[in-house]
């Protein structure tokens, strides 16, 4: 019968292992890299999905509230801030979102239990998926079950029947992929949810240093809900028009690695999207960022490419008139989609997180700093500089030769 516990008897989950990996980069101090351990580890075992972030906006809240000097704000959608004041015009945002793609139980009268995806995985994955049910109160797990088949209902929603499920399956519960939370192996994490819980870890981090060094000027988290049914939340922020004036945004990703961003190769500078292309201060602000770490550290390394595997909210903040630019962590097994098919935990480079957290640190200090004179217009007037006396010595020779060559090039034999 629908729902009905067999015995209440289901599998743990697959059992986790969280540890710093031993081969660093010497990018973040080693408390840095502890805290970073403690708020991914606080992440990814807290279970979410698009409608259903409750667990982790609890966990984030309790994670922001530790940082001196930071004031929590949720706006009418639930989407939450965590800002620091401080003196300047404009404030710098990172943006992440807090939900994965998941399932929500549906039980229906005489029909199979079945569940609704909400998020982009390909019907073809779903298939002999395990999935595990979850309380979005208390987060306790009420069932675990297995993906029979999946398919479009008439209006269009992925509808997967269910099997072999064990304990008791409610409406109003939310299912995620049974897999391990995380696991670190060499120096890769494993997770059921690295796309966007990473994203969020190193906003948070970020933030926490900033509040240490003193850091003078606004500087602020976002947390979005339901990012994966098309920024549902970023856009009810958006409407909302609650942003701080002048707010500009860094959105925080992980996406699909690409041949000019790979996992291991540093964090990317995202200068755009499936969608569209990003602000070019903002750019350039996370690009220099990266260059000048790069200078100071050796081990530091980052990427920059168009990581059009897929969309961010940087599109939508850009839309809606709020500048944003983009950074993020390139990904294996995009939204847990295996490499043979099936569904696999999703893959990220410790190292990567480690820059990203560095490198929104180091654009931070440099977001409208007093005498801060980066920019790509700053860096082009300075090779003008060098190669001006050239131009002016030769300018004679090539505009006195500029009429006869015209003359002569015009003259048909
Ligand atoms: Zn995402």
């Amino acid at each position: 019968m629908p729902g009905r516990s067999d015995a209440g008897r289901f599998a743990p989950p697959p059992p986790s292992r969280f540890a710093l990996p031993r081969a660093h980069r010497g990018v973040l101090e080693p408390r840095d890299r502890e805290a970073l351990l403690r708020v991914v580890m606080a992440l990814l075992t807290t279970p979410t999905a698009p409608y259903f972030e409750d667990g982790v906006l609890r966990v984030v809240r309790a994670l922001a509230s530790e940082i001196p000097g930071v004031e929590l704000r949720s706006d009418p959608h639930g989407n939450l801030l965590a800002a620091r004041a401080g003196r300047g015009r404009r404030t710098l945002a990172f943006s992440a979102h807090l939900d994965h793609p998941g399932f929500h139980a549906r039980l229906e009268r005489g029909r199979p239990p079945s569940a609704v995806l909400h998020g982009g995985v390909p019907l073809a994955n779903l298939p002999g998926a395990r999935l595990r049910f979850h309380d979005p109160r208390d987060l306790r797990t009420v069932a675990t079950a297995r993906v029979e088949r999946a398919a479009k209902d008439a209006t269009g929603a992925v509808v997967a029947e269910l099997d072999d499920v064990r304990g008791r399956l409610r409406a109003g519960t939310f299912g995620v992929f049974d897999l391990a939370d995380g696991v670190v192996r060499g120096t890769r994490l494993h997770a059921r949810v690295c796309d966007d819980l990473l994203g969020a870890a190193a906003s948070l981090v970020a933030l926490a240093i900033l509040a240490r060094e003193g850091h003078a000027r606004p500087v602020a988290c976002i947390f979005t809900r339901a990012e994966e049914t098309g920024f549902v939340g970023c856009i009810g922020l958006l409407e909302a028009g609650l942003l701080p004036a002048a707010t500009a945004v860094v959105g925080l990703e992980c996406s699909p690695r690409r041949a000019a961003a790979r996992v291991g190769h540093g964090p990317v500078v995202r200068v755009g999207d499936r969608l569209s292309t990003f602000d070019p201060e903002l750019t350039g602000l996370l690009q220099d960022a990266g260059l000048r770490l790069a200078a100071r550290a050796s081990g530091f390394r980052h990427q920059r490419a168009l990581m059009d595997g897929g969309a961010c909210e940087s599109t939508a903040y850009n839309a809606w008139g709020v500048p944003a630019g983009g950074a993020c962590l390139a990904l294996g097994h995009y939204h847990n989609q295996g490499a043979r098919g099936g569904i696999a935990a999703e893959f990220v480079d410790w190292n990567d997180l480690e820059g990203l957290v560095a490198l929104l640190v180091e654009a931070a200090r440099a977001f409208d700093a007093p005498g801060t004179t980066a920019g790509p217009r700053q860096r082009l007037l300075q090779s003008y500089q060098r190669g001006r006396s050239l131009l002016a010595a030769s300018t004679d020779r090539i505009l006195g030769s500029a009429t006869p060559q015209r003359a002569s090039h015009g003259a048909r034999r």
